[in-house]
């Protein structure tokens, strides 16, 4: 739900705190409170869609522009080189725990493939 029941529209609204690190009218990318690894970035669209699969094609653009935002605060972080993983849980299956979309930006280690 938008509004005061969703966290991440506290944060895009500017309601609740967090450490900022890229913000547009459309878009806020702020730091994970239980980081993963030594870069840990959510970007999220600040309309608030619950997740990947309720996305509609209007929200292409703005998927789009997430993930150039990405790249740009990896670029920024120095991790552009070394590589850097963008992951999107979606559902229970994936372990989404908050349902507002958002895509992890993790980087500045080594990650396992396939994944846990
Ligand atoms: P997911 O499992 O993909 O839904 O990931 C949700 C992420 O949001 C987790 O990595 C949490 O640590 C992170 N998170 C939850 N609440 C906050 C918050 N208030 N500020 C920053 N990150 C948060």
């Amino acid at each position: 739900m938008p509004g005061e029941t969703c966290v991440f529209c506290g944060i895009a609204e500017g309601k609740i705190k967090a450490k900022v690190r890229f913000e547009d009218g459309e878009i806020i990318a702020f730091e994970d409170l239980k980081p993963q690894a030594p870069v840990h970035v959510l970007i999220i669209p600040k309309k608030h869609i619950p997740s990947v699969s309720l996305a509609g094609s209007c929200d292409k653009d703005i998927i789009g522009r997430m993930v150039l935002a990405a790249a740009s605060i990896a670029r920024s972080e120095k991790i552009e080189d070394s590589g850097y993983r963008l992951v999107l849980n979606c559902n229970k299956d994936a372990g989404q725990e908050v349902f507002h979309l958002h895509m992890h930006l993790m980087g500045g280690r080594r990650f396992a493939w396939p994944p846990g």
